[in-house]
């Protein structure tokens, strides 16, 4: 099955949205994979943005993932990369739509909560990066109600 990576960003961290945020993609019928609290070195956020090191908003980017403890994770499940980035909404707060995570959660494009691969090659990258020690294999009881196989 499909896997992603997401991060709850620093804001998010800071305004206890660390709950709601796992709930939805819990609730969801995803399954959490790994999960890690840690504070993120200059180097590795800019790592984790070198696709973006050419934007002007590049330094201030480093210095918002910096700024705090994120929350880092690996999500499975079917079109989980596609279906995530909807359940996150749109890169610009104001126009992502209303119950999803940035519709409900943020105002700024700088502080927008939360990050989501934008697709299942680049999660595979960033996967790689955030956890080169792989992954928990677990399958929930639950499976067959939610997935057809
Ligand atoms: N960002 C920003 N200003 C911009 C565009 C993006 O500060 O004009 C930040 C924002 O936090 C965004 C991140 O850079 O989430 C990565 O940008 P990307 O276009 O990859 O958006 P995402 O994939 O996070 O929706
Ligand atoms: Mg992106």
């Amino acid at each position: 099955m499909e896997q992603t990576f997401i991060m709850i960003k620093p804001d998010g961290v800071q305004r206890g949205l660390i709950g709601d945020i796992i709930s939805r993609f819990e609730k969801k019928g995803y399954y959490l994979k790994a999960m890690k609290f840690m504070n993120v070195e200059k180097s590795f956020a800019q790592q984790h943005y070198a696709d973006l090191s050419a934007q002007p908003f590049f330094a201030k980017l480093v210095d918002y993932i910096i700024s705090g403890p994120v929350v880092a994770m690996v999500w499975e499940g079917k079109d989980v990369v596609l279906t995530g980035r909807r359940i996150i909404g749109a890169t610009r707060p104001w126009e992502a739509a209303p119950g999803t995570i940035r519709g409900d959660h943020a105002v700024e494009v700088s502080r927008n909560v939360i990050h989501g691969s934008d697709s299942v090659e680049n999660g595979k990258k960033e996967i790689a990066l955030w956890f080169p020690g792989g992954l928990a294999e677990w399958k929930s009881n639950l499976h067959p109600w939610i997935y057809e196989n």
